[in-house]
């Protein structure tokens, strides 16, 4: 009973520690296919970028190609004449203005700007004189591209055109679907880029060094801006260190009950950070990581369960076995097989100790008789009835063996000769007072020996005196007790 609740103690561990194992590897799984998934979002959003990029530069190289082969620009050029100059480059303008690229400025080798096109912004009136300033580019840009223009083999000047994040924010959106946002190092926001008209820069809820544009009132009250909010918060410490690196990265979040993948692709010139491109994508396979996180879980324990089950019952079954074959059927009691087992112990213990053990054999008198007159199957019950009633009676660390046929031994660790003659005693009357159904009275002869460490050899020599006992028993008139020092 104590060694089956142990043994399920054990298996219930052993099932703990494997399934404790199992988990921390499908975690260490799921995390590595997040991370390359992750990754492979960020190639994506590189990609995007990059062939954002290039579809502009392709426009923007077919507008330089003209103009650095066009010889009377390259005479006005020359002349300096701004009125001139804006005159020649308004049509080329007009045209890249309308595939979204709003900024075009011709630049001197030395930085000075000759002619700086752009897009007016709201509020401001559209006159001539806001198409064209001399002020540097900001922050807004995103994207440059400069060419320079020759002379007859010399450097004249820099043909640059521009498209700002909030027009790459809004292509990207329409090629690619999803939500991209664009954050600005605070220190590329010049008092200028605050003051244009309804633009309006804010700053991130994701670090206090970035900025974002908005646009609108309506633009801040939009339901797509309360989840771009919630996502950041969501992420902000995460990313806090990794925005101040200058790389891309990506990471995974959950905001009610939904999965986000918030790529962050960085922005840098000539080995400075500018910001962030940020593409905000709901996605469902981190749910599918997590849903094969939990098949893996499940499946893994049922399998576990099943091979600990099928092991503890293999041994279960051994165990039974191995019982069955030192339990006596009939009276349940050890064999003569378990009895040289615990004797063999025993004999060890009290030679360490010097201490002794004794043993009582006994036998049925005139059973014949018993299986005679009542038949076999009374003989069976007489033997089980005897068995248990003395088995009830004698102490816990005390053994009883069947010796065969009706007769039965006792070993009594720690007691000597004359105790065991008491206990002899004791079983005797207890079963000349038991009366058997139908039989009645049956008495048994004793014959009880010591163990003495010093002198005895073997436990065969201890049980010849006992058995020696026992048969002078049985001559002097049977239903008593005999000892032999
Ligand atoms: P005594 O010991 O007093 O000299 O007489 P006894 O009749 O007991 O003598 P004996 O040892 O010759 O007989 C033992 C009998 O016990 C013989 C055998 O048939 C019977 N016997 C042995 N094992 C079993 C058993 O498992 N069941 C039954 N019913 N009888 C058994
Ligand atoms: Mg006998
Ligand atoms: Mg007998």
């Amino acid at each position: 009973m104590k060694s089956n609740y142990l043994r399920v103690s054990l298996f219930f561990l052993a099932y703990l520690l494997i399934s404790a194992v199992l988990f921390f590897y499908f975690d260490m799984d799921k995390k590595n296919r997040i991370s390359v998934y992750l990754n492979q979002q960020i190639e994506k959003l590189s990609s995007e970028f990059k062939a954002t990029k290039n579809a502009y530069e392709k426009l923007s190289n077919f507008v330089y190609d003209q103009l650095s082969n066009d010889k009377d620009f390259l005479a006005v050029l020359s002349s300096n004449q701004k009125d001139q100059i804006y005159n020649y480059l308004l049509p080329y303008y007009k045209i890249l203005k309308r595939y979204n690229i709003h900024y075009l400025t011709i630049q001197k080798p030395d930085g000075t700007v000759v002619i700086n096109m752009h897009k007016p912004y709201k509020k401001e009136k559209k006159t001539k004189q806001d198409l064209f300033s001399t002020e540097k580019s900001s922050g807004k840009i995103v994207m440059e591209f400069t060419k320079p223009i020759y002379i007859k083999g010399k450097l004249l000047v820099f043909f640059k055109t521009a498209i700002s994040y909030n027009t790459l924010k809004k292509e990207l959106q329409r090629l690619f679907r999803g939500k991209y946002e664009y954050i600005l190092n605070n220190s590329l926001i010049t008092k200028n880029v605050f003051n244009y008209g309804n633009y309006l820069f804010i700053q991130s809820d994701l670090h206090p060094k970035f900025y974002y544009e908005e646009n609108s009132a309506k633009e801040r009250a939009s339901k797509e801006r309360e989840l771009i909010h919630k996502i950041n918060l969501s992420i902000k410490e995460k990313v806090k260190q990794r925005l101040s690196q200058g790389k891309n990265f990506a990471v995974l979040t959950e905001v009610d009950g939904k999965y986000y993948i918030v790529t962050f692709l960085a922005i840098n010139s000539s080995g400075y950070n500018i910001g962030y491109l940020i593409s905000y994508k709901q996605d469902d396979m981190a749910a599918a990581f997590d849903m094969l996180f939990l098949q893996n879980i499940i499946f893994s324990n049922i399998l576990i369960i099943i091979l600990l089950a099928f092991i503890y019952y293999f041994f279960q079954t051994k165990f039974k076995f191995e019982e069955m074959a030192v339990i006596d059927k009939l009276t349940k009691l050890y064999n003569r097989h378990k009895f040289y087992e615990i004797a063999e112990q025993e004999m060890v213990r009290s030679k360490r100790h010097n201490r002794p053990f004794s043993l009582v054999l006994f036998d049925i008198d005139h059973f014949k008789q018993i299986n005679d007159t009542y038949g076999h199957d009374v003989g069976d019950y007489v033997l089980a009835t005897m068995a248990k009633i003395i088995k009830d009676k004698i102490r816990k660390y005390d053994y009883i063996f069947r010796w065969g046929g009706e007769e039965f031994i006792i070993l009594a660790p720690e007691t000597e000769l004359k105790n065991a003659h008491k206990l002899a005693e004791k079983i005797r009357k207890l079963v000349e007072e038991h009366s058997f159904d139908k039989v009645g009275k049956v008495t048994i002869s004793l014959g009880a020996a010591q163990f003495y460490p010093d002198s005895d050899k073997d436990i065969d020599q201890v049980i010849k005196r006992a058995d020696t006992a026992l048969y002078q028993s049985k001559r002097e008139g049977r239903n008593r007790t005999t000892i032999l020092f």
